[in-house]
């Protein structure tokens, strides 16, 4: 094409456009057109909107903050501009009497402002759209695509060059009966109008249709990974659970739950079924997934069988095996633990007891996958936190047995419509509530101003011999200087607010094994307030932690909110979380904050945060191994996601198919190929 040169086919690529048709797939983020956009005068704060104005004046501020402002004026009113970082490049990027579209929340500090606004310039395009009435895609804008002038424009450009030199139509895969039934536009169209439209309606219109596509392939991909596994026999069967297993539940220092006794017998049916297991267990942190886990590799042992128990990190791998060793020993089942950072001698010898079949149960994290460690006979795949692992990571502990059964548990509750599209190929076992006992976590949000009463009731908390966690969304300043920094907060606060504690940091970027020191400390009591990164999701049980602060909460999804709540409330104390917001807030952000403190069900909080977050990033669908929705909304578009599956159960169902359907057939193979790898990697 023309325009793309090696430097930017090479950051094309990078977010995965190669070719003309992935451009074509990178739909607007949104549109503007004179509806869309607000007279400056009319503007409100603390809401979204569009304006359009010209750039009055423009330079960098010194100050407590070193900024870059921006005046943009129209004929009603003026405001100004604000950014933070990658100053050098606004310097260089606005000149007086540009004409820009700025998309963000609207502040007001001395007047009306914008904190990094989504940008769009339009010096020769203004006119065309306040007079002709034209609607003007905006692309989402990411910094490396900017850098290389593929700004929203810039990608406009090139959009529009690739429908210049289409000679055809694009060919639609869908029978034109189905079009009909489902009532939606033909492809060729859609495509064009998605990026084009001509009016408001064909962008909703054609956004139906490519969303149509994408839950078809979705379902169509999930249909196939299932049917593969239908004829696959397993080369072991199990008997029923008998005294080994009793004599075990007997060292299980608590009495399971109802629903924690169900899903264990679901487990066990499911065992004894000739065909492979693949099952996912979910329920929310702290639901008591481990102990139905580990119970499953003993009824495995008692089979003859080995189970490899694969952990996302090295502490709580730890965690699992000593938890379990002794009560496994005590029953005769001997168990190991298999970690990067043991030492080489260490390794090799639990990777020979386990060649030889003398380790029942191998508790590990990615070690588990190297090729020096073999089983003898691996019966069970449990991976707990599925989602902090890859499709490859998995699928290459799997391949480790022949065919073996497959449990993988996530504290990600899935609302039950959504599981069945994503997880199709897997049976699923809920454990809805929590064991008995614990006490309800006490949750409120506060604004940032309150924050010396909120560091003074950590304080408190610590003296009466609690813990605390205090969790930040970055790890440094450059994406918005805003953002707290975990290691700048880290910095300020050991030596002023908490000068007089032990304070510990972790945070992404630290190496596991420095990592795990810290968590290690803070479970041992070491220190008083860990400050960290999102990294604590999925961590430690440490019951003495009962409090935990989390920095600038209106960035967090609810889910993930719930997910670090999880990590609090595992004592005899009463936990504390306070989500610390920072104003301004969009309505949603309180919405969610409002939510999150009044709400404990993890069900019910999924639900919500798919309504109010949207489609793909809730469930980290690219991760499973599925394709990525740019267009479907799962919240939204449950219509859609009927008929996709209609047509799909047509497709499996039907003896002969007429050769459109054919044809529709072709191109999903084609498309399925490409990600064939199914969740549970087998
Ligand atoms: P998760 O589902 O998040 O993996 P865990 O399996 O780690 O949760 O369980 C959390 C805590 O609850 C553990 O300390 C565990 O011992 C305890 N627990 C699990 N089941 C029960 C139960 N039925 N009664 C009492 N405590 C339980
Ligand atoms: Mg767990």
């Amino acid at each position: 094409m023309k325009g793309v040169g090696p430097a930017r086919a090479a950051v094309l690529a990078e977010h995965g456009l190669t070719t003309v048709y992935d451009l074509l797939q990178y739909y607007p983020r949104h549109y503007l057109d004179r509806t869309s956009v607000t007279p400056i005068r009319n503007l409100k704060i603390n809401a979204s909107a569009t304006i359009i104005g010209q750039v009055r004046a423009h330079g960098m501020l010194f100050g407590k903050k070193k900024r870059y402002e921006v005046m943009l004026e129209d004929p009603t009113g003026a405001i100004m501009l604000l950014f933070f970082g990658g100053l050098r490049f606004w310097e260089k990027t606005f000149k007086k009497g540009q004409v820009y579209a700025a998309t963000g929340l609207v502040g007001y500090f001395l007047g009306l402002q914008m904190v990094h606004p989504d940008l769009e310039r339009l010096d020769d395009e203004s006119d065309k759209m306040v007079h002709a009435g034209r609607i003007i895609p905006v692309y989402p804008q990411r910094s490396e695509l900017t850098k290389v002038g593929l700004t929203s424009k810039g990608i406009r450009k090139l959009t529009t060059q690739i429908f210049g030199m289409l000679s055809e139509t694009i060919p639609d895969p869908l029978p034109p009966a189905e079009l009909s039934r489902c009532k939606l536009p033909g492809l060729h169209a859609s495509v064009t109008h998605i990026h084009y439209p001509e009016t408001r309606e064909q962008i909703e219109q054609s956004r139906r249709r490519l969303a149509f596509d994408e839950l078809l392939q979705l379902q169509y991909y999930v249909f196939r990974s299932k049917g593969a596994k239908d004829v696959i026999v397993k080369g072991h069967s199990y008997a029923e659970p008998g005294a080994l297993v009793r004599r075990f539940g007997k060292e299980i220092p608590f009495v399971l739950t109802d629903e924690q006794k169900i899903a264990l017998r679901e487990i066990v049916a499911d065992l004894r079924q000739p065909r492979p297991m693949s099952r996912l267990l979910h329920g929310e942190v702290g639901s008591g997934k481990t102990v139905v886990a580990v119970t499953a590799a003993v009824v495995a042992a008692e089979n003859n069988l080995q189970c490899a128990f694969m952990a996302p990190t090295e502490i709580l791998a730890e965690q699992h095996y000593r938890t379990w060793h002794d009560r496994l020993a005590n029953v005769g089942v001997e168990s190991g633990l298999l970690l990067s950072k043991l030492r080489p001698k260490q390794k090799t010898a639990v990777a020979e007891a386990c060649a030889r079949g003398d380790i029942s149960i191998l508790f590990g994290t990615h070690a588990l996958i190297y090729d020096y460690v073999q089983f003898a006979r691996l019966g069970l795949v449990v991976i707990d936190e599925q989602h902090r692992f890859g499709v490859e990571q998995r699928g290459k502990l799997y391949a480790k047995g022949d065919s073996p059964d497959l449990l993988i548990m996530t504290a990600t509750p899935i609302p039950r419509t959504l599981a069945l599209t994503l997880y199709g190929d897997l049976s699923i076992s809920t454990i809805a509530g929590l064991p008995p006992g614990r006490l309800p976590i006490r949750t409120v949000w506060r604004t940032a101003d309150t924050r010396d009463k909120i560091y003074q009731f950590v304080e408190d908390e610590i003296k009466a011999g609690g813990q605390a966690y205090i969790v930040y969304p970055l790890i440094d300043k450059t994406e918005n200087q805003e953002l707290e920094s975990v290691e700048e907060a880290f910095e300020q606060l050991s030596q002023g607010r908490f000068k007089s504690y032990r304070l510990g940091l972790i945070h992404g970027r630290l190496a596991a094994d420095k990592r795990d020191a810290t968590l290690e400390q803070f479970r041992d009591k070491k220190i008083d307030i860990l400050l960290s990164t999102t990294v604590v999701e999925v961590g430690i049980d440490n019951p003495n932690a009962t409090i935990m602060l989390i920095e600038h909460a209106e960035r967090f999804g609810l889910a993930q909110l719930h997910q670090l709540r999880g990590r609090v409330g595992r004592g005899p104390r009463k936990s504390t979380v306070v989500a610390v917001a920072h104003p301004p807030l969009s309505e949603l952000a309180e919405q969610r904050l409002e939510f999150f403190a009044a709400h404990f069900n993890g069900f019910e909080i999924a639900e919500a945060d798919l309504m109010l977050r949207g489609p793909g990033e809730v469930y980290g669908i690219r991760q499973a191994g599925l394709p990525e929705l740019r267009a479907a909304n799962f919240a939204t578009d449950k219509d859609l996601l009927d008929s996709a599956r209609g047509v799909v159960e047509k497709l499996f169902s039907t003896g002969t198919l007429d050769g459109a359907y054919k044809n529709l057939v072709n191109y999903l193979e084609t498309t399925a190929q490409g990600r064939d790898v199914h969740l549970g990697g087998g």
